[in-house]
């Protein structure tokens, strides 16, 4: 259901694993409350069939529970992207491309993207071998050769999806040992067509019409060469999605938004959890955690 210009006690702006945790528990506090989305609920980890961690089953059966109990429940969903929030006396005023929502308290749940490395031939090479989803596009690298950037649990996790299919997974990072936890590491460790190059950084994608190769540099000697592959995958960290928060809102040097122990931002009424907020965990549990205490310190502002 689309909805313009009303308005709730609480309005939740993303409906990743956070932002639908904080619409649950607003809703079962008795507050009403509206999502808005502007791409499909679920958020980063729709695509992640095998979940690692404490939650069982896959991404799209997380979000698609959580989502199912939000409609139990009566949660207002609104299909829009949020372009700016501000405060209006008593009220915030969300405008976004499918018109402007007035509520009384914020949850900024708004997630993170996938960081990309700015190289020439990443862009240009977009679906034609440079991937972000390794479940989705996997199948299509069967007994080829394919190249992961990173050494945290997403290029660990994503890579042993690639391990699967592919023939060679070269992965490639840029430290010398992984950031990744233990277990994703000794995975890593057990599979004979993942090949390490540490202290190695990527200077370009090259090819014709898809990926051919990538022009890699070993940091420890500065040396160059070229690693032929039909399939490139970088993991090297998240940026917040946040561009529609004020500057008045502070953030950290990554741009993630700073929030107090309630996590209320500096602007009150607007709360910020989950992937978008400085000092989030990075796990669903975090995701599903943050979502609930932001919900009940809105809980505490209303009810005030
Ligand atoms: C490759 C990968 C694999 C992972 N695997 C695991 C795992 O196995 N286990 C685990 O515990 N964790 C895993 N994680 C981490 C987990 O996915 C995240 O911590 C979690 O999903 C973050 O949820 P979120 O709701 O905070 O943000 P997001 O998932 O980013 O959701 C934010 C939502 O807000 C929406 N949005 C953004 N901007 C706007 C706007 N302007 N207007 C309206 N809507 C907007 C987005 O479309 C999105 O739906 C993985 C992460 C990655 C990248």
């Amino acid at each position: 259901m689309t909805l313009t210009s009303q308005t709730h006690d609480l309005l939740v702006i993303g409906t990743g694993i956070t932002g639908m945790s904080a619409a649950r528990q607003a809703l079962r506090n008795g507050i009403s409350t509206a999502v808005m989305e502007s791409l499909f609920f679920g958020g980063l980890i729709t695509n992640v069939n095998e979940l690692d961690g404490e939650i069982q089953g896959s991404g799209s059966e997380v979000a698609a529970d959580l989502m199912m109990e939000l409609s139990r429940l009566g949660a207002k969903s609104i299909a829009a992207t949020v372009e700016s929030i501000a405060r209006d006396g008593d009220t915030l005023v969300v405008k976004s491309d499918a018109g402007s929502h007035r509520a009384r308290a914020l949850i900024v749940a708004s997630g993170a993207r996938l960081r990309r490395l700015g190289i020439p031939g990443e862009s240009e090479f977009e679906g034609k071998g440079v991937s972000r989803c390794a479940d989705c596009d996997g199948p299509l690298y069967r007994n080829q050769d394919v190249v992961v950037v990173g050494g945290g649990d997403s290029a660990l996790q994503e890579a042993l999806v690639l391990a699967g299919f592919a023939r060679q997974v070269y992965l490639l990072h840029r430290g010398a040992k992984f950031t990744a936890r233990q277990h994703l590491v000794d995975r890593i460790a057990g599979h004979s067509n993942v090949s390490i190059h540490w202290r190695t950084r990527v200077d370009a994608v090259l090819g014709d019409k898809s990926v051919q190769a990538v022009r890699a540099r070993g940091l420890e000697y500065d040396a160059a060469g070229e690693l032929p592959c039909t399939g490139f995958f970088a993991y090297v960290g998240l940026e917040p999605a946040c561009d529609f928060v004020p500057e008045a809102i502070e953030r950290d040097a990554g741009g993630f938004l700073l929030t107090d122990a309630g996590l209320q931002t500096a602007m009150p009424g607007v709360f910020a959890a989950g992937a978008v907020r400085s000092g989030y965990g990075g796990l669903l549990r975090h995701a599903l955690a943050e979502g609930t205490a932001a919900a009940k310190s809105v809980k505490v502002l209303i009810r005030a």
